[in-house]
């Protein structure tokens, strides 16, 4: 019997390694991945490059008008192989993961309008299923009915470490109170704002992986996953 194809959604705080397992667990399965994460990263780079930034305010007066100027996609690199987040034909997969975007996406993402823009993009690219999306409202939000949900956490330092690592990795040097100031701030804003805060939804499955390597939650998601299609099957 052909395996069901679902919607896997995967939520959580920042740098907790969702995206990690998100993508390990789309390539085993042959499903799509998506970065929910990076479009409101690319929103943001946008703000910045128009000056509709001002501290942490956003100029949504001028923002709404040009929203159907944003347009967001994700293509492989042709030389890794890896997806890359175009902002209108360019490749900003490198500059959407800077400390300048991240200090401003939370106050980006609060605005309702730049929300409905994207759950309304988010919710085309799973119309077919067979997705795996992370972020912060997949399972509350985008897909109110996947399948399978999975609300991550992990402790703030060992988050701020993995964040560190992980800009260091392509080569950006970063102070780790920074980063972990900035982690604090995103969750803050993150699970305060109005619309769709960042939460756990009720069927989602608590995963706490502050001390777990990286194939033993691999191995976890897969699990889920396999249950899940079992469940459906019988
Ligand atoms: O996942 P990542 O840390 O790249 O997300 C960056 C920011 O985008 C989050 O801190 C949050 O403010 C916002 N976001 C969101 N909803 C999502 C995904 C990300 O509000 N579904």
């Amino acid at each position: 019997m052909d395996k069901p194809r679902i919607t896997i959604a995967i939520d959580g705080f920042s740098s907790c390694g969702k995206s990690t397992m998100a993508k390990a667990l789309a390539r085993h399965i042959g499903y799509i991945y998506i970065d929910s994460g990076a479009m409101y990263r690319a929103v943001t780079l946008y703000c910045l490059d128009h000056g509709l930034i001002d501290g942490d305010t956003v100029n949504t007066t001028a923002l709404l008008p040009l929203m159907n100027d944003i347009q967001i996609d994700f293509r492989p690199d042709a030389r890794s192989g890896k997806t890359h987040t175009f902002l209108n034909g360019r490749d900003v997969e490198q500059e959407i993961r800077s400390m300048r975007v991240s200090d401003k996406v939370s106050p980006v993402s609060a605005i309702p309008f730049v929300r409905t823009a994207m759950v309304a993009a988010q919710q085309k690219m799973g119309e077919r299923k067979g997705i795996v999306m992370d972020g912060r409202d997949i399972g509350t939000t985008v897909f109110p009915h996947a399948e399978l949900k999975i609300f991550v956490t992990a402790s703030a330092e060992t988050r701020a470490q993995r964040r560190v690592d992980e800009l260091r990795a392509k080569g950006v040097e970063v102070d780790f109170d920074e980063v972990v100031a900035n982690i604090n701030k995103r969750d803050h804003i993150d699970q305060t704002r109005k619309e769709s805060p960042l939460r756990k939804a009720d069927d989602a499955i608590l995963l706490d992986n502050s001390h777990m390597t990286i194939e033993a939650q691999d191995k976890w998601l897969i699990d889920r996953y396999e249950e899940t299609i079992k469940k459906l099957q019988y």
